[in-house]
């Protein structure tokens, strides 16, 4: 008998390409994605990688032609396609904004009224008018968004922006957010028993490859009078580490803590009298 695999499907090549069959390389899913693959099978775990265009993935998920995959939250909040929305991967992060010419002199969103806006994501767009009770006339393109101002094919554009530069160089200024977005996993319903195993198993290592991201690993020297201050400022998983050094009177301290908090924690620990603090990455965060 065959063996059961779960199909996920990722972008092809584009954005979220590099950094999907990243992360399901960091799960310790060994596969090879070749320059023109449609499909990869993995060495050593129950599953398929299909390689598609993000547009089509909510379909195919749908569908069950792919059991799950990694959108963009943009692509699937524009589909009417039913797949269910399992995790927020914290890659791939963007808004889709609404953007007018420079010399626009924008006051509120009220000022939309009437106007042309050309994008790619009519239906998002269009229920964020509605909830503004603004009547805007949407026109639908399916790429180059930005240049459709200077063209003279709409009077704005509502487009996905990260860094803005794009805007910037064509002439435009940022608005409005509309919605904020980052790569999401995102499963078939009523998936079998036998694949949501799999899926279960591969989550579970998702969540831990994300845990170990959001974390640090940090070892340092701490005079053993500073001790109890230290530790405060370090919670650890459990509790931090503690080992006396050679040198009499110091001790070694580890700990994981939060990337977010890093920089300022790192601060408070040297006015502390911490001394020569290394900081780790961490592959994997099981909890
Ligand atoms: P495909 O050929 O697969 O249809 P695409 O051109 O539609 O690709 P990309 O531009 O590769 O799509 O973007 C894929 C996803 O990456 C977007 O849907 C969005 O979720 C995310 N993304 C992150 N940052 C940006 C950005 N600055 N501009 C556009 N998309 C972004
Ligand atoms: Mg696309």
């Amino acid at each position: 008998m065959q063996e059961t695999k779960l199909k996920i499907a990722v972008q092809k090549s584009g954005r979220l390409s590099e950094d999907s069959t990243g992360l399901l390389k960091r799960c310790g899913v060994k596969f090879n994605n070749g320059l023109g693959k449609l499909k990869s099978e993995a060495e050593n775990f129950p599953v398929e990688i299909y390689f598609l265009r993000d547009d089509d993935i909510p379909e195919y998920v749908a569908d069950g032609v792919a059991d799950v995959g990694i959108v963009g939250e943009n692509v699937l909040a524009e589909t009417d396609k039913k797949v269910d929305s399992i995790e927020k991967l914290g890659y791939g992060k963007c808004r889709l904004s609404l953007a007018v010419p420079k010399n626009f002199a924008y006051q509120s969103v009220r000022d939309f009224g009437g106007k042309r806006v050309a994008t790619t994501y009519p239906k998002i767009l269009s229920e964020f008018f509605n909830k503004n009770k603004v009547n805007a006339d949407i026109h639908t393109i399916s790429g180059s968004v930005e240049i459709a101002p200077s063209i003279g094919l709409a009077d704005a554009v509502c487009d996905l922006v990260s860094s803005g530069s794009t805007l910037f160089t064509n002439g435009l200024r940022e608005v409005e957010t509309v919605m904020e977005s980052e790569a999401v996993l995102i499963a078939r319903k009523n998936l079998p028993a036998d694949l949501q195993t799999i899926l279960e198993k591969l989550f579970f290592r998702i969540k831990s490859v994300k845990a170990a991201k959001q974390n640090k690993y940090i070892l340092l020297n701490a005079p053993d009078e500073k001790l109890t201050e230290i530790l405060r400022l370090l919670p650890g998983i459990k509790s931090p580490t503690v080992m006396p050094l050679a040198t009499r009177g110091w001790s070694s301290v580890h700990s994981v803590i939060d990337e977010s908090d890093f920089w300022e924690i790192v601060e408070q620990l040297k006015i502390a009298g911490a001394e020569g603090v290394l900081v780790l990455s961490i592959d994997q965060m099981i909890q």
